[in-house]
């Protein structure tokens, strides 16, 4: 047996890292090991929000001045662009405060570099990391979980008293132990494409979200990137495209090619890498998170927001509160499903008013001329923008987006 010991983690993604940095925090030695060596790609739209940014200021605000100095890896980003099925637009700033704050609300990086950024950071003295190694199948035993390891052609086994499942929407472990399946409700079918040259960079970095009719409830984004480079990708539900018999790619080519509002920006765009696909596991309703010896953490428990696709922060919220329950199964020398249920509890309680109300968003979304009619009250209405703007960081402010006599107020105008 190549380990016995108490924690391993499984992926080294935000969700793995974030896990391994709290559980250094208590002290607590652990094992981290992914299958792929550092720094590796991750299709992603590279969107790191205040979620993001509020972990890491908790783990430590040096990194957060680090990230904003580091201005040929990090873009800071002071808001979004939505854009509705009809073309119109509206600026909404992450804060609206008059004077800006001398820290960028959210950034926007390669996952090539941020996930790197984050992997740096992990406590050697606590964290024994192994890259290259691949999990390829677990076992349940009376005392702890055995895990199945592959390194290039060799095979090994280690066991564990608790298991940390970061190892992304794939993941073995949620498959075998927590009924972990494709529903097509319950995912985005992702494109990412890097592209130079694209016009009309927003001057604060917004990113744009554009809310095609073809896409609807996804969206089709442009997030610009240090440099000449933007993040340009698609997200559209699975359901759909199964459904409609979509292809996902030739609708990507085709809004480039031929939407007047987005073709003309792209006339001298080069596409700088291959356009890739990944899937987004949405959170869509309340599933198991842990069972027997076993935490499941960001993609890997489906916790990505349902309206917005974020899924980064939710993972290192989560790898946040598994390494606080961990700590608490270490004293109690207790991996049973019934103790490690309070990370659900705890995991959910933290995350699902706001998945929720994007479930709502999600579903409103799908109707267009309420979206044409939002976006062209907030432009005509500066009171409205500011309320808005409010809505990134108040949650009760959100909710109001859910009450049938917001939109009454907004068609009288008051
Ligand atoms: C097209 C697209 C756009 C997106 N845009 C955004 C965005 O702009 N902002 C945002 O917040 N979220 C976005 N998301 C969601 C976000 O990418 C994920 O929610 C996030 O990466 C989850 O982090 P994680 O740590 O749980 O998993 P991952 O980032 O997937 O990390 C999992 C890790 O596990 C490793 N691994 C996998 N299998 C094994 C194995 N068998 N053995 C060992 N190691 C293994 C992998 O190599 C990887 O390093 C997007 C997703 C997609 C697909």
């Amino acid at each position: 047996m190549l380990f016995d010991t108490n924690v391993v983690i499984v992926g080294a993604g935000p969700g793995g890292v974030t896990t391994s940095l709290y559980l250094s925090r208590y002290k607590i030695p652990h094992i981290i090991i992914d299958k792929a060596d550092f720094p590796r790609d991750k299709i992603c739209g590279d969107g790191l929000s205040g979620k993001v940014v509020g972990v890491l200021q908790d783990l430590n605000p040096d990194w957060i001045d680090e990230m904003q100095q580091d201005k040929s890896r990090f873009l800071d980003s002071w808001g979004v662009r939505f854009v509705a099925p009809n073309g119109q637009a509206v600026d909404l700033p992450f804060r609206i405060n008059k004077e800006k704050p001398k820290r960028a609300p959210g950034f926007i990086a390669k996952r090539y570099e941020f996930d790197q950024f984050l992997f740096s950071k992990l406590h050697r003295g606590f964290a024994s990391v192994f890259t290259g190694m691949r999990l390829t199948d677990a076992v349940q035993a009376d005392d702890g979980m055995i895990l199945k390891l592959q390194v290039g052609k060799d095979t090994f086994e280690g066991k564990a008293k608790i298991v940390v499942a970061a190892d992304g929407d794939h993941s073995i472990i949620a498959k075998k132990f927590a009924g972990k399946h494709l529903q097509p409700d319950a995912y985005y079918a992702g494109l990412r494409a890097y592209y130079s040259g694209v016009l009309e960079r927003h001057p604060q970095n917004f990113i744009e979200l554009h809310f095609l009719k073809e896409c609807l409830p996804g969206y089709f984004w442009i997030f610009p990137l240090p440099g000449d480079e933007v993040n340009v990708g698609l997200g559209i539900l699975s359901k759909d495209v199964k459904k409609r018999g979509l292809h996902i790619k030739n609708i990507f080519e085709s809004i480039i090619q031929f939407n007047p509002d987005i073709h003309e920006r792209f006339k001298f765009a080069k596409l700088v890498q291959p356009v890739r696909g990944w899937r987004l596991p949405l959170a869509k309703e309340k599933h198991a998170l842990s069972g027997d010896h076993f935490l499941l953490v960001g993609d890997a428990g489906s916790l990505v927001d349902p309206f917005t696709g974020e899924g980064i922060g939710n993972a290192m919220v989560s790898g946040q509160i598994a390494a606080q329950i961990i700590n608490r199964a270490m004293e109690a020398e207790n991996f049973s499903a019934a103790f490690l249920k309070q990370y659900d509890t705890s995991v959910y309680d933290s995350l699902w008013s706001e998945l929720s109300l994007s479930q709502t968003l999600h579903r409103l979304v799908r109707h267009r001329h309420l979206f044409n009619f939002v976006v062209n009250r907030i432009n005509s209405n500066k009171r409205l923008q500011e309320t808005f703007s409010t809505m990134f960081n108040n949650l009760d402010n959100r909710a109001m987006l859910r009450s049938p006599m917001f939109y009454l107020r907004m068609l009288l105008n008051i």
